[in-house]
């Protein structure tokens, strides 16, 4: 004769021999203990099902509306984001130095002054070469001081880079998509250069 199967009952740990493969009690009364106690986990694990299914569906929604939002902005929008992020990365590049135009550091304000104006040459506004530390006065009020901003943006960047700077530029046309990866890549590349910066 086979050697009877036994098992441990799920409610009281006594061994017992089942009569079938999904007997997992002693007695009838642990049978119903048992019962109670599997409906709860389902109840429990149903909870739980429901629950990240509303929040899995809560996300969705948030992602597609964020989607339709930007879908709708004008390309300036991205632009600005764009600018921002670069500008941002210019102000921490040159963060200490003095005025690119007037030589001062007043220690107030200081900007991102471009050299060739956003307006005028569009291919150049995220140039590096073409944007430095500027103090507000000669940023806002003497509208970028450019003469006296070449012969120290000359020093800066050599004459060869200027030469380049100041050339001719294939017209460029950017997309959402390139604007979005450009202020990505500006902000990435700032907090890499505070990071570097905290630790000198
Ligand atoms: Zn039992
Ligand atoms: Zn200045």
């Amino acid at each position: 004769m086979a050697k009877q199967p036994r098992r441990r009952c799920k409610i009281c740990r006594e061994w017992f021999h089942p009569r079938s493969f999904n007997e997992w009690w002693c007695s009838p009364e642990h049978g119903a203990v048992f019962g109670i106690q599997e409906r709860d986990k389902q109840r429990q694990r149903d909870i739980q099902k429901a629950e990240t299914q509303r929040k899995e569906q809560t996300q969705a929604e948030r992602r597609s509306l964020k989607i339709r939002k930007l879908a709708v902005k004008p390309l300036s929008y991205f632009h600005s984001k764009a600018q921002i992020a670069f500008n941002e990365f210019i102000r921490v590049r040159d963060s200490g130095h003095s005025c690119i135009s007037c030589g001062r550091n007043t220690g107030a304000k200081m900007n991102a002054g471009h050299y060739r104006t956003v307006g005028a040459s569009k291919e150049t506004r995220y140039d590096e070469t073409n944007c430095h530390l500027q103090c507000e006065h000669c940023n806002s009020h003497l509208s970028g001081n450019i003469g006296e901003y070449k012969p120290r943006l000359i020093a800066k960047i050599g004459q060869e880079a200027f030469d380049r700077l100041i050339g001719f530029h294939e017209p460029k046309k950017w997309t959402r998509e390139e604007l979005q990866d450009l202020a990505a890549h500006y902000r990435a590349k700032t907090r890499a250069l505070k990071k570097q910066l905290e630790a000198a």
